[in-house]
């Protein structure tokens, strides 16, 4: 038998002891997955399921042009660290293969196409280049609803493969995000119909044609998927001519194209400009405010109505 007072002698010595374990784990001293995300519709599904269990990082910085952004060596470095990488798939991010042939040496790092399993849209017959890679299909899958809903599902999966121990918690934020963007997903399904026009007419990047099919929108862009080049002049009469003959009495624009086409073609046929935000284009400021994807999506569908004229 111990007495009182051996046992607390022991449990002193035992507390003396474990303080001085070298930090064995400097800078991880939170014990948080580590996650890092490529563009914002995926850093903010991650952050909502992950909550206070990781921190999540986003490797495009707020202002990037997505469809365009060059690799750098320092972001594989920044990534062959981490616990869980997540991208969208080889569409959206063609240079994920270079992460994840990276990676290759480094065991410990989780790579996730959080897309898998995602419906996707065919782009054209040709598809359409980009840094020598022919894209098939549309990227921009998060825009609908469903398939942001698989995007949760598989990153609720990899955090849950990394940290068993959390498992619960990760499901349970899935599952209320998810519930989030079914309401969502309503609102959309509600409030867009019997609108005056169907037409989406968008001066801005091929980015919208996911939620054009599900709510039954017809989607008009000026610019193909990565917005390579400006609209020829025929184009440009084209889309001045479909505003015009389908009194079309809004444009869309978006904020990481200059707004000169839109203000041009509503110059000439007298309609007004709105915003649409693709989701992946994500500035400083939005980050500042606290814009998240739901309430970007909301603020799409106030305008989606104000310009298809819906009751
Ligand atoms: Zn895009």
């Amino acid at each position: 038998m111990y007495s009182r007072k051996m046992v607390l002698i022991f449990l002193l010595l035992l507390s003396f002891l474990l303080s001085c374990q070298p930090a064995k784990e400097s800078g991880r001293e939170d014990q948080k997955l580590r996650v890092i995300a490529t563009i914002f519709p995926i850093y903010d599904f991650a952050r909502n399921i992950g909550g206070d269990k990781i921190k999540v990082t986003m490797l495009l910085p707020p202002g990037t042009d997505a469809h365009h952004y060059e690799l750098k060596p320092e972001d594989i470095v920044k990534v062959s660290k981490t616990d869980i990488f997540l991208f969208t798939n080889f569409e959206m991010e063609q240079w994920a293969y270079k992460i994840i042939n990276a990676a290759e040496k480094n065991t410990n790092m989780l790579a996730i196409e959080t897309g898998a399993g995602a419906v996707l849209l065919p782009l054209s017959e040709e598809g359409e280049e980009q840094n020598n890679h022919v894209s098939k299909f549309d990227p921009h899958i998060w825009l609908d609803m469903d398939n942001a809903q698989k995007m949760v599902d598989n990153i609720a999966a990899a955090l849950i493969k990394k940290d068993s121990r959390n498992s619960d918690y990760y499901l349970k934020n899935a599952h209320n995000y998810k519930l989030k963007l079914i309401a969502l997903d309503q609102r959309y399904r509600a409030e867009l119909t019997r609108c005056k026009t169907k037409t989406i007419l968008h001066a801005g990047h091929w980015a919208f044609a996911y939620l054009a099919k599900k709510y039954n929108l017809n989607y008009i862009a000026a610019y193909n998927v990565s917005a390579d080049a400006e609209p020829s002049p025929q184009k440009m009469i084209n889309l001045v001519q479909q505003v015009k003959s389908q009194r079309v009495a809004y444009i869309y624009y978006e904020s990481m194209i200059n707004p000169r086409l839109a203000q041009t073609i509503a110059r000439e046929t007298g309609a007004h400009l709105l915003k649409l935000n693709n989701g992946h284009d994500i500035s400083k400021a939005d980050i500042k405010s606290g814009e998240t994807f739901i309430s970007l999506m909301e603020k799409n569908l106030t305008n989606l109505k104000k310009g298809l004229q819906c009751p």
